[in-house]
């Protein structure tokens, strides 16, 4: 940000980091104006770092004249009467190459550049460019000199990795406007490449960066103007667990949420999506879970290798908070993480946004809520808790960009609610917002059956709503047989409480044999081993031929007429079937398995 911005204002008091400003009279004796979300700067005269610090301040409430402030950075040493100077523009973020890679915080300052300079976190009142402004990109156009172009619309590409990185017309750009002058070649990210001639005849250089505030969809003028189109979700995200794609479906563009208490993993989980799942980028925003965790996430992540070559860093962006960074920051931190993914999106691509967790972005607008003392709801979260969640979870989805071509934001959160309750508000309101709930159970985690999503609570409105893809894609019967068999797992938890209490003599042959098939289900198929090579990723192919089979044998029938002949029927059945999913799928074990089980499921007790 320049430094030659105006002073236009005064502190008036400080309440940790909630500053309150006065403003300050024009030539005219008018007070300069200032509007909501504006970023200004606070500038302590007292520094104690021997340099002069510039605060970067969000404005939340704006009276006559007045006007709270939440500063980003630690307010200590700040003090009546020191200056405050306006940027005139809101929260946002920088938007070009060589985003991919990058570990930022949640106001875009890329942490390894920080690390190497200052130790691991940024000393106060410092900014660094979220892109490097010195590496240089080549850029070959798409446009000429007399293209009419608009706002969105493609004027040329930028090897960006193994991504063709669209640079495109700046989102903000009003009307229609001309190409006057274009440049091929390699170029730093600030450097001019085109120039476009306004409807007023104002000349306008575009560079292959533009920034746009965080708070903002992207893609908001697209849409109202038409140029973009929201489409419906219409097909799976596969993630490759068998759990999730099987039974409580994620759509390309949709959203989810994962609520579990500590320890039931959620991380272990978001880790298996962002690696398996056929997306092409992946963004990470690590919002203020603890310090430890966070750099875990940032040391070991970027090293895993991508099961499509090169590591996962090389498609990934990871936007980082602890628990120990500033308030104001961690609650910026998602809608950063989510403005560079639709960024992408705009490009054509498939994004997926994972944000651990979103309970810590909620604390994070309750401790705001609090300094400003507004009326507080359930909890003591903001009344507006409902519709800031809904807001968040509105910036994913499907879009045909200003090309035709369609790119998705999937948006997954996790949920910490304290001590696994989750009647408490930030877990209803997301709820009420998201579309798969795969909500994880201590007691499926104590048990080690993993992932530890609890099949008795979770839900995906998705596979309904995609049932024509499945049937397209997969079979004609397959939702139906999927529902089938989320009865059967109900059935057999009620037989299982009832044998709780009369023991197993006290149930039914035929409760027993629900009961054996319902645990069978359960244990070869829910059940997934994330530390082994092979079963830690089933491909949809491998998930349909092994659920065909799978229900093929709970559906035959059996002429057994013990419960210990049955036990031991399932119990080899389950065997069998494990043997079958650590076994790849072009070795001789493989087909072994399958042959023993067709032998020992579909004849020998039928
Ligand atoms: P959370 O984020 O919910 O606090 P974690 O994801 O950190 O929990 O998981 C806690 C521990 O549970 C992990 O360190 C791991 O040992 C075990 N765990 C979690 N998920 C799995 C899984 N899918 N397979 C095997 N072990 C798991
Ligand atoms: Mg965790």
């Amino acid at each position: 940000m320049s430094s030659a911005n105006t002073v236009t204002a005064r502190v008036t008091g400080v309440h940790d980091d909630i500053v309150s400003i006065r403003m300050l009279r024009d030539a005219e004796g008018e007070f300069y104006p200032l509007t909501k979300n504006e970023v200004v700067l606070i500038c302590p005269q007292r520094s104690e770092a021997g340099r002069t610090e510039k605060l970067q301040a969000e404005v939340l409430r704006v009276r006559h004249g007045e006007a709270d402030v939440q500063v980003f950075e630690t307010t200590r040493g700040v003090a009546i009467g020191d200056a405050v100077e306006q940027t005139g523009q809101m929260l946002s973020v920088a938007l070009g190459p060589g985003l991919l890679g990058q570990v930022y915080d949640g106001l875009q300052n890329p942490l390894e550049l920080i690390a190497g300079q200052h130790g691991f976190f940024l000393p106060r009142g410092l900014a660094v460019d979220g892109i490097d402004q010195n590496q240089k990109w080549s850029f070959q156009p798409v446009v000429k000199v007399g293209t009419r172009v608009k706002a969105g619309d493609l004027l040329g590409r930028v090897p960006e990795g193994k991504f063709s990185h669209k640079i495109m017309v700046p989102f903000n750009l009003r009307g229609e406007a001309e190409v006057s002058w274009v440049q091929e070649g390699s170029f730093s990210v600030a450097t001019p490449v085109v120039r476009l001639r306004l409807a007023n005849s104002q000349e306008r250089e575009v560079s292959m960066q533009q920034r746009w505030p965080v708070r903002v969809p992207v893609n908001r003028d697209l849409l109202r103007e038409g140029y973009n189109q929201r489409l419906f979700p219409q097909q799976p995200m596969l993630t490759s667990i068998r759990l999730i794609d099987t039974f409580f479906p994620v759509a390309l563009g949709g959203t989810a949420c994962i609520p579990g208490p500590f320890g039931a993993g959620k991380t272990v989980l978001q880790g298996l999506i962002s690696r398996y799942s056929n997306v092409d980028i992946v963004v990470i925003v690590a919002c203020g879970e603890r310090a430890g965790e966070v750099v875990e996430t940032i040391t070991e992540f970027p090293n895993l290798p991508d099961p499509r070559g090169g590591t996962l860093m090389d498609r990934t962006v990871i936007i980082c908070n602890t628990s120990s960074m500033p308030v104001a920051a961690r609650e910026a931190s998602i809608y950063t993480g989510i403005t560079i993914s639709e960024y992408y999106r705009q490009m054509g691509y498939n994004v997926l946004v994972i944000a651990d967790s979103t309970s810590r972005w909620a604390q994070a607008m309750r401790e705001t809520s609090g300094r400003l003392e507004e009326i507080p709801g359930e909890e003591a979260f903001p009344a507006y808790l409902d519709s800031a969640v809904r807001a968040l979870y509105e910036r994913a989805g499907m879009v045909q960009t200003n090309d035709g071509s369609t790119g998705s934001l999937t948006l997954i959160g996790t949920v910490s609610p304290a001590g696994g309750n989750f009647e408490e508000p930030v877990t209803q309101s997301t709820l009420r917002t998201v579309k798969t709930f795969l909500g994880l159970s201590a007691e499926r985690a104590y048990k080690r059956a993993y992932p530890a999503v609890d099949p008795l609570i979770s839900w995906s409105r998705y596979l309904d709503q995609l049932e024509d893809w499945f049937t397209r894609e997969l079979s004609d019967g397959w939702v139906g047989q999927v529902k089938r068999m989320i009865e059967l797992i109900r059935d057999g938890e009620q037989v299982q409480q009832m044998m709780q209490v009369t023991g197993e003599e006290g149930v039914t042959l035929d409760d027993y044999l629900t009961f054996q098939k319902a645990q069978c289900l359960d244990q070869v198929y829910l059940q997934q081993d994330a530390f082994d090579d092979v079963d830690a990723s089933t491909s949809l192919s491998r998930q349909q031929e092994l659920f065909g089979l799978l229900v093929r044998c709970l559906d035959h029938p059996l002429k057994l007429e013990e419960k210990e002949q049955v036990r031991e029927h399932f119990v080899r059945l389950s065997g069998l079937f494990r043997n079958l999913n650590y076994s790849r799928q072009d070795s001789p074990d493989y087909t072994r398995f399958l042959q023993e089980i067709e032998m020992v499921g579909l004849s020998a007790a039928g």
